[in-house]
């Protein structure tokens, strides 16, 4: 890599968000370098996140594609179909079995793939790649410690720092990745165990929960606030819940955990009620801390060309990524926003166009979020709670996946469609959908929100049937009139 050579843009972290804004800073006609020292592009999302937590929903017969976030979601879910519900749809096997060691291979070898396609696009788009430790020696000079020993200094005239996030840790718990683990851990545990405890009812925590689930673990969720999801649509949130208890997942919520003893052979979490009170003990094999994630921006010498942070440890930037040093940008999950894959990639785009002199936009209101469980939970603006806070008179319209013939016919009606549109101009203001797929339904949402529509405007554009966008269309009818099916 001829790392000395000056830049137009370098980017430091091959994440969705730093991978992106280098193909697109080198299509733009911008001469780039990434530096990732992973030694593998694609981020915690390709690597440790997105991609391999899907592996479990392979497991749904039907489904070709293995999306790459969600091959262990996608693979358990295969399994538990197979088990649970393929005899009720006349297809009975005399077993069905779980192979672990060949669950997390195909899930390995989705990520391998996926992460040497970015390499392929790197080579395409011509972007210079290095793979080491980048440190701030300058605002516009980056020392790489690389991968292979040697150290190298890459200029660059921008530098857009893409460092992303690490798993927050809770005090008093030491993960070691085996018995007491992090997501990563979680995606690559060599046995099911009998019993999981998650820690932190987020969507990470509640995803990996359903994989192990799935799979046979009993799985106790412990959450300090009294909702799981807390960004959640407060009645979605409650079908939700009621969905994976059916599912079989516990949640013991307003507990807090205040002693970790994993000396014995399993864990034994103490745990007290989050108001303060009677403590008690839960035993488990393994433990998922899933508390969130935090900004990483270790040992990148960030002090040492004075770039901003706020406490949490995120890098502050204006409307055009541009941190307090001129020259200095940054994305994704090391500044503030949503922690999300795609928002990283927007940021991404939308910098590196700011950089070319052109128009970059991202609204981090309208970037649409999904619990890729199943059903998944996708979402888009606002819930009613921060409609009815915003004081805006609003409708709803809602429609149950009971009622669309698709969701019924393939047996898989949990769900419903809620639409809140504004009660004057009926603008739409947010949507939820919680269904299997709903983080494909969702996008319909997400451009008519995009482009301000109404729901009428969506209830009045033809649906083909049967498909279970279907309900959309319904819930769009029930905000400002009548619905048809129910
Ligand atoms: P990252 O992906 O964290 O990438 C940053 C990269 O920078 C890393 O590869 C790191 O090695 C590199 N780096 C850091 N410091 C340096 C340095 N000094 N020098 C060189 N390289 C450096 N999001 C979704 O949208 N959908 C999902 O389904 C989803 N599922 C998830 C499941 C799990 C289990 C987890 C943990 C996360 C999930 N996420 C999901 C979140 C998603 O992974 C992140 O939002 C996304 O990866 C952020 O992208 P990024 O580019 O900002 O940072």
């Amino acid at each position: 890599a001829s790392g000395s050579d000056d830049n137009d843009v370098v980017v430091i972290g091959g994440g969705p968000g730093g991978y992106v804004a280098a193909i697109k800073a080198a299509q733009l006609g911008l001469k780039t370098t990434c530096i990732e020292k992973r030694g593998a592009l694609g981020g915690t999302c390709l690597n440790v996140g997105c991609i391999p937590s899907k592996f479990s929903e392979f497991l749904t017969l039907f489904k070709k594609t293995v999306s790459a976030a969600k091959a262990l979601l996608h693979s358990s879910h295969m399994y538990h179909e197979a088990k649970h519900s393929f005899a009720h749809h006349g297809v009975k096997f005399s077993s069905v079995d779980v192979d672990l060691p060949a669950m997390m291979a195909q899930k390995d070898k989705a990520v391998t793939n996926l992460t040497r396609g970015i390499e392929g696009l790197f080579k395409k788009n011509k972007v210079n790649y290095v793979k080491g430790y980048g440190k701030f020696i300058s605002p516009s000079e980056v020392s790489v410690d690389t991968i292979e020993g040697g150290n190298t200094v890459v200029k660059g005239k921008n530098i857009i720092v893409a460092t992303g996030s690490d798993v927050k840790s809770l005090p008093g718990i030491t993960i070691d990745e085996k018995r007491i683990v992090s997501s990563t851990g979680a995606l690559a545990l060599s046995e099911i165990p009998k019993k999981l405890v998650v820690i932190g009812a987020g969507y990470i925590g509640l995803e990996m929960g359903s994989v192990w689930g799935r799979l046979g673990s009993e799985v106790t969720v412990v959450e300090f606030a009294p909702d799981i999801v807390p960004t959640m649509d407060g009645e979605v949130r409650k079908q939700f819940q009621r969905t994976l208890e059916k599912q079989k997942m516990k949640f013991m919520l307003k507990t807090k955990v205040v002693g970790v003893d994993s000396s014995g052979n399993g864990v034994k979490l103490t745990l007290e009620p989050a108001a303060g009170g009677e403590q008690t003990i839960l035993e488990a094999d393994v433990v998922l801390v899933s508390a969130g994630r935090t900004p990483f921006t270790a040992g990148l010498g960030l002090d040492k060309i004075g770039v901003e942070t706020d406490k949490g440890g995120r890098i502050l930037v204006n409307e055009r990524f541009v941190t307090n040093v001129p020259g200095v940008y940054a994305i994704g999950d090391v500044i503030p926003g949503p922690m999300l894959a795609h928002k990283a990639e927007e940021d991404g785009v939308a910098c590196v166009e700011f950089i070319a002199g052109k128009h970059g936009h991202v609204d981090y209101d309208k970037v649409p979020g999904v619990v890729y469980t199943h059903p998944e939970v996708a979402s888009v603006g606002k819930t009613e709670e921060q409609v009815k806070a915003l004081g805006v008179e609003y409708r709803v319209g809602k429609f149950p996946f009971l009622a669309n013939s698709r969701a019924k016919a393939i047996d898989d009606a949990e769900g419903l469609v809620k639409i809140l549109a504004d009660k004057e101009t009926d603008k739409i203001l947010g949507v939820h959908i919680m269904s299997p797929n709903a983080g494909e339904l969702i996008h319909e949402a997400v451009l008519a929100i995009n482009y301000d529509a109404s729901s009428e405007d969506i209830a009045r554009v033809c649906h083909a049937h049967p498909t279970m966008s279907e309900a959309l269309k319904e819930a769009a009818m029930a905000t400002y009139d009548k619905p048809i099916h129910i």
